[in-house]
């Protein structure tokens, strides 16, 4: 998401459309005209031998070369062969039609037998033609319009101007743009507002980039990648930018989706190119923005067909990564906003081993945001970076450049000499308006459910031993997941079950507090509630945790049963059942819980209106010191909006 490229169809463009239609044009014109030539002016050779036999043939000129010759027709046989239209023939010019001659063989053979028995008894002159430059051009122009049309299709496919990059001589270079080291404009990370984790993640590539010298004495082994994960306009471009500005060294970059192209190994070509051109610059930078565009899973079966050609690129990619040396000095940094889609193999060590986490600013954090896009506006006084953060809750970082900028537009367009709050708020109704189109943001009365709902988990986590201890709740919609996925059996560590109804517990919190608390319950919950059953369906079905189903386990770790449950329908029904009853028992624990905790809980969810974070410090000035103390620095971060992004990292497999 970096600045457009030009894609604008440029008058290149249009000439060359241009010049498509008139050859076609002319070609059509030229086999028509041609056609209805032939129905004047040629004859077969039947028709040829019919002619000479009656006698209307005057002379011969044979073009052997071009296996064809002129029939010259006596004049006073001329009505007999072109019958009415013989008035119209020039008296000037000799009738003549062209013939085409299969042999040359049989031709000659025809012609001596008519000699002989005096049928013919006219010249028969051999000549060498030359082609016509219409004919010529004619041979050719199918040749001419396939390869216009080739150009103009290209054109068309990578949107590239004539002559600039990506016309049809560099389908397969790679069309990364590049900014060399040492401009003066370049980005840094004071140009990114926020994000303090993940830039202090991408501080240590700098150190690499700067000092390679420093690892690779000690034989440590340089990263060669890292994804930068988050929604679009986090600023992970901005990120990738100032890691190279900071580091100094040319930033290659270049979108995922311009690697995937309709030529057949246009991907894989451009991909070569690509880090060809970079391990020249090294150190440097290349930044794939969109990596999901090629970085897909390819497909599980490949009889199943699939995007060969992406499949390809990736391949390419691949192949390019574990080429170069670890401490080539070039890294790559890729953005998406789907590792879940991204074929596994991207992700292996040696590869994007690194994920660095971008997420929507915060209240704070907005402020530095917008900190960073007033400072080349000029501002009237009343201008207030509080207010716009607290007015712009679910806005990313580029959301708000764009407020920003806006707002400036607005005031020019009133033609004032600053800009003042009111520009600002305009703005930002106008860009809400377009945003609520495209993602949601929002209202007051979301926005309180949510704060009610994550207020229910902090509360249960503070009062349950074994919940996840606390450090930080926020309405903020988050990308990133957490949570512990203990109810897998190869987890490693050992989980009791009061730790994990303990979890549970906590985890039904969220929608609990919700039905106590609003009335009403909502599609909020519905990852805590996947999680919940999924957990409960592991400690019953594979843990045997249950009463019913005391020391059974029906999980195989050698997926025999990947297509038939190991159990009968009726034990089934008690595993659905233990189940029920095992989610519905926790949900009560957590209501009853809640209840007892009412006050602090609502005291809770007004400060997280209020600042959209808190923290563990905040949780204990309200309730007190934790009763228990925390076994680990786990951060219980509960994503919210609409579908409660937290979720399980781990996966089941
Ligand atoms: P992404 O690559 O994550 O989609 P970009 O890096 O392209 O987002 O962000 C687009 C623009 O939004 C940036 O050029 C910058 O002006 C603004 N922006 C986004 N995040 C931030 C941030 N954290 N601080 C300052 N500006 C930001
Ligand atoms: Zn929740």
């Amino acid at each position: 998401m970096a600045e457009n490229k030009d894609n604008k169809p440029g008058t290149g463009n249009r000439i060359q459309t241009w010049l498509c239609i008139a050859l076609f044009v002319a070609f059509g014109y030229i086999m028509l005209k041609d056609d209805g030539e032939n129905l004047n002016d040629k004859a077969t050779y039947t028709q040829f031998k019919e002619y000479v036999s009656r006698g209307y043939v005057s002379n011969l000129v044979v073009y052997s070369n071009m296996n064809s010759m002129e029939m010259y027709i006596k004049p006073d046989s001329a009505m007999y062969v072109f019958g009415d239209r013989a008035a119209n023939i020039n008296p000037l010019s000799r009738p003549m039609l062209t013939v085409g001659v299969g042999s040359m063989d049989s031709f000659q053979e025809f012609i001596d037998n008519a000699e002989s028995d005096g049928t013919f008894t006219g010249a028969v002159e051999y000549r060498k033609k030359s082609r016509t430059g219409m004919e010529v051009l004619i041979s050719v122009l199918p040749f001419l319009i396939l390869i216009g049309l080739w150009i103009f299709m290209s054109r068309k496919m990578t949107g590239g101007g004539p002559g600039g990059p990506g016309g049809v001589f560099s389908v397969g270079k790679s069309k990364a743009r590049v900014y060399e080291k040492g401009k003066p404009d370049r980005v840094t990370f004071k140009d990114v507002a926020g994000q303090a984790e993940a830039k202090a993640e991408v501080e240590e590539i700098v150190e690499f980039l700067k000092n390679p010298k420093k690892y690779t004495d000690l034989g440590g082994k340089i990263p060669k990648g890292a994804l930068l994960v988050g929604p679009p306009g986090t600023g992970k471009t901005l990120l990738a930018k100032a890691v190279a500005g900071e580091a100094d060294v040319p930033f290659f970059s270049l979108s995922g989706s311009d690697f995937v192209e309709m030529f057949v190994g246009v991907g894989a070509s451009r991909v070569r190119d690509l880090f060809h051109q970079a391990k020249e610059k090294s150190p440097c930078i290349i930044f794939i923005d969109e990596i999901d565009a090629v970085g897909r899973a390819r497909g599980k079966n490949p009889s199943m067909g699939g995007n060969d050609e992406r499949e390809n690129t990736l391949n390419q990619l691949l192949t390019e990564m574990d080429g170069f040396g670890t401490n080539s000095g070039v890294i790559i940094l890729a953005a998406t906003n789907r590792v879940d889609i991204l074929d596994k193999a991207l992700l292996r060590a040696g590869r994007f081993d690194r994920q660095i986490h971008l997420d929507l600013p915060d209240l704070n954090e907005r402020k530095e945001v917008f900190g960073v896009h007033l400072k080349p506006l000029k501002l009237d006084k009343d201008v207030d970076k509080d207010l716009l953060a607290r007015q712009t809750p679910g806005f990313s970082g580029a959301d708000i450049a764009n407020v920003c900028n806006e707002a400036a537009l607005i005031a020019a367009r009133h033609d004032k000499k600053k800009v003042s709050k009111d520009d600002f708020l305009a703005a930002v109704d106008r860009i809400v308006g377009g945003l609520e189109k495209k993602t949601k943001v929002l209202t007051a009365k979301e926005k309180e459910t949510i704060a009610l709902h994550e207020a229910g988990h902090a509360t249960l986590s503070w009062f349950l031993e074994y919940a996840n201890p606390l450090i930080k709740v926020t309405i903020v919609p988050r990308g990133r997941a957490l949570g512990a996925a203990w109810y897998l059996p190869e987890e490693r560590q050992i989980t009791t079950k009061e730790q994990m109804l303990d979890e549970m517990c906590a985890t039904l919190g969220g929608r609990a507090a919700e039905e106590l608390f609003t009335g009403h319950i909502s599609s909020g919950a519905m990852n805590d509630l996947e999680r919940v059953t999924r957990q409960s369906y592991g400690m019953i079905a594979y843990l045997g945790m249950s009463d019913s189903l005391p020391n059974m386990c029906y999980y195989s770790s050698t997926d025999e049963y990947a297509f038939q449950k190991p159990y009968s329908e009726k034990t089934a029904e008690l595993i659905d059942n233990d189940v029920k009853a095992l989610i519905a028992s926790q949900y009560e624990r957590a209501k009853s819980l809640l209840i007892e905790h009412q006050e602090g809980h609502h005291q809770l969810a007004q400060l997280l209106m209020e600042r959209e974070v808190i923290f563990a410090e905040d949780v204990e000035r309200i309730f007190g010191k934790r009763q228990w103390a925390s076994r680990s620095d786990e951060i219980l971060e509960d994503g919210v909006s609409g579908t409660d992004q937290a979720t399980n990292t781990e996966t089941t497999n």
